[in-house]
Order: C-alpha cells, then sequence, then structure tokens
C-alpha cells in the first residue's frame, strides 16, 4: 500500500524546507540585480538543495536522512554567508540553531551549533568589540542552552508517551494498538523479503473461573504471571502482546510453522498447573504452579502437570491427587 499521509517529523521537516526556501527567496532576486554572484550561487543552492530534500521526503518517507543533510545545508550556507557578506548576516544563526534541535537529536544538535559558532568565531573577533561579542556570545549560549533543554525534555516525553501508548498496563505486554503495527511492519516487510514468521494465539482455559471462584485481584495477578512467565521462555526476538482480556498473542521471527509450533507446545507446557487452595496466599498459589512448572519440565516437558490439591478430610495435609496428566 502506498502511503500518502505525513508523519509528524516529516510534517516539520517540510515546513521548514518550506519557510526556507520562502525566506531565501527574496535574497536570490537582491543579490542577482546586484550582481553578488557567489552569493547568489549560495543562495539558488540552498533553494534547489531544500527543494530537493523535500521531494526526497516525500518520495521516501526517510526523513532521518532527509533532516540530518537539511540542517548540515543550511548551517553551512550560514557560516558561508557570514564569511562572503558579513557580520550582519548572523542574525540568521538564531534561527538556525533552534531548528537544529527540531531536525536532530539534542546531543546532534548541540554539537552541530557549537561547530558553527566555532567556524564563525574569527569573523565576530575581527569585526565586534567587546561589548558586541559579550552580547553575541550571551545571547547563542542562552538560545542554545534554552532550546536544547527544550528537546531534550521533549525527546524523554516523546520516547515515554510512546511505550506507554504500545504497553498492556496490567501485564506490560504489548498491547492490540502495538500488535497491530508490528503485523503491518512483517506484512509489509514479507513483500520485499519474505522471511518465515509465524503468529501464536493463545488463550487462557475457564479463565473466567478464576474470577468468580476467587475474585477479580487473583485473576489479574495470573494473567501477570502468566506473561512474565511466557517471556522467560521466548527469544529475544519474540514479541508478546495482549489480544483480548485472557488471550495473548506471541510473534514469533524467523519461525516456521513447524518451529512455531513446537515453540508453541513447549509454551504450553510451561504453564503448571495448580488450582488454588483454600485460604491459601496468592504467593504460595504461584509458587505451586512454579513447583507444577518445574515438574512438568523435569518430566520431559509437552505435558501438564496440576500440582498436589489439598484434600480437606486429611486436615489440610497435602495430598498428591494429580501429579502428571499426560494430554492425549
Ligand atoms: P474458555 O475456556 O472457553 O476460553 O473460557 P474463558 O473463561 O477462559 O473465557 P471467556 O471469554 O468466557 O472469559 C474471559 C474472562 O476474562 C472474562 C473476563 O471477566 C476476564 N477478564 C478479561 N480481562 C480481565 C482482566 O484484566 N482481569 C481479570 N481479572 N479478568 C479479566
Ligand atoms: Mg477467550
Ligand atoms: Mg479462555
Amino acid at each position: 500500500m502506498k502511503r500518502t499521509d505525513f508523519t509528524f517529523r516529516e510534517f516539520i521537516l517540510l515546513m521548514l524546507t518550506g519557510s526556507g526556501i520562502v525566506a531565501v527567496l527574496p535574497f536570490t532576486f537582491i543579490r542577482f540585480i546586484n550582481g553578488e554572484w557567489l552569493l547568489f550561487t549560495l543562495d539558488t543552492g540552498l533553494i534547489f538543495g531544500l527543494a530537493g530534500l523535500s521531494l526526497y521526503v516525500i518520495k521516501t518517507h526517510d526523513h532521518r536522512i532527509a533532516s540530518i543533510a537539511v540542517c548540515l545545508l543550511c548551517q553551512v550556507a550560514i557560516v558561508g554567508t557570514i564569511y562572503i557578506a558579513g557580520i550582519a548576516q548572523l542574525y540568521w544563526m538564531y534561527p538556525a540553531v533552534v531548528i537544529a534541535y527540531y531536525l536532530l537529536r539534542p546531543s546532534e544538535a548541540i554539537i552541530t551549533n557549537l561547530l558553527a559558532i566555532a567556524i564563525i568565531s574569527p569573523q565576530l573577533f575581527d569585526a565586534l568589540n567587546v561589548l558586541s561579542l559579550t552580547t553575541v556570545y550571551a545571547t547563542l549560549t542562552v538560545t542554545i542552552a534554552f532550546s536544547y533543554a527544550f528537546s531534550y525534555v521533549t525527546e524523554q516525553q516523546r520516547r515515554q508517551v510512546q511505550e506507554l501508548a504500545a504497553q498492556d498496563p496490567l501485564t506490560g505486554a504489548g498491547n492490540r494498538r502495538a500488535l497491530r503495527q508490528r503485523l503491518t511492519e512483517l506484512v509489509d516487510s514479507h513483500q520485499r523479503n519474505p522471511i518465515s514468521v509465524s503468529i501464536m494465539l493463545i488463550d487462557l482455559d475457564h479463565f473466567k473461573r478464576i474470577n468468580d471462584d476467587f475474585g477479580h485481584a487473583v485473576g489479574d495477578d495470573t494473567l501477570i504471571g502468566v506473561v512474565a512467565l511466557l517471556k522467560q521462555r521466548l527469544r529475544t526476538t519474540d514479541r508478546i502482546y495482549r489480544f483480548g482480556g485472557e488471550e495473548f498473542v506471541i510473534v514469533a521471527e524467523n519461525a516456521g510453522a513447524a518451529f512455531a509450533t513446537t515453540l508453541a507446545e513447549e509454551l504450553r507446557a510451561l504453564v503448571g498447573v495448580a488450582q488454588l487452595n483454600k485460604g491459601e496466599s496468592t504467593d504460595d498459589w504461584l509458587k505451586r504452579a512454579d513447583v507444577a512448572l518445574y515438574n512438568a519440565k523435569n518430566d520431559g516437558r509437552n505435558q501438564t502437570v496440576c500440582a498436589p490439591i489439598l484434600s480437606t478430610k486429611d486436615g489440610g495435609k497435602v495430598t498428591d491427587l494429580t501429579a502428571s496428566q499426560r494430554p492425549a
């Protein structure tokens, strides 16, 4: 499917290139009329460069490369203009300093800015007295420091929001939105490069009974425990998502149907079974499920092991009623 919409970053980039072209255009005419050919060439080059990079973003959606190129192009053009046309062009440095933080990562932007200022410094020292020099460096420092802080905080918040928007708050598994996004990406990339990838849909049997018999909180703990257990067994490339209430999807990359089926069978065996005993704490209950799981593993996997059930007739003595039940 062909993408026609723009992401937030692509939009910012196109706004910057567009406004840059509009801002520089009058100067190309002035340079042309004045016969200032070096500056005319620089301004024209900048306009064509920005226009070319806009088309590149529209066509490829590769905003990262385009952003770096736009930033470097602007800085080079401004430094060049200050050297050719003189210190009055210093005004351009201020928007360029701020724009760098929209285009690059905060650390990259600060390095680029300091480098550009270092390059124009000989010009500044030649042209300005101490008071003016102090003013320029003080105002640039404030602009850089504030832009850096602002963009750093914004970047942190963006990451946090992105993480929260993709996560199921109860279990920490990916949510449906993240699942849909990942599946779309996989389907897209599969068309170009067909690698084997499988999904497993997992449904917990009779989960409603846990809620009905022991309460919602225990049901919640069970969901959290199941996800933690499944994550332990998954490979680093596998991802788990909460599909619905007690349904989960595992996306296993580089896994054909046969491998995924084996993995699914192993995961099933990982879920040890333990029925809650009367008066038992959540921790103890989970612990018994853990023991049952350990037994399932030790007994050759691919089986369901039920933890001992307390027999009330024995006065609470633990009786092993169903040690191991091999599924049909
Ligand atoms: P089956 O074996 O046929 O799959 O039945 P089931 O009981 O596992 O599934 P069903 O679809 O009948 O019920 C799912 C239950 O999951 C009902 C709902 O209350 C419970 N549930 C969904 N989300 C949560 C949650 O976040 N926490 C808890 N504790 N329960 C939840
Ligand atoms: Mg279900
Ligand atoms: Mg179910």
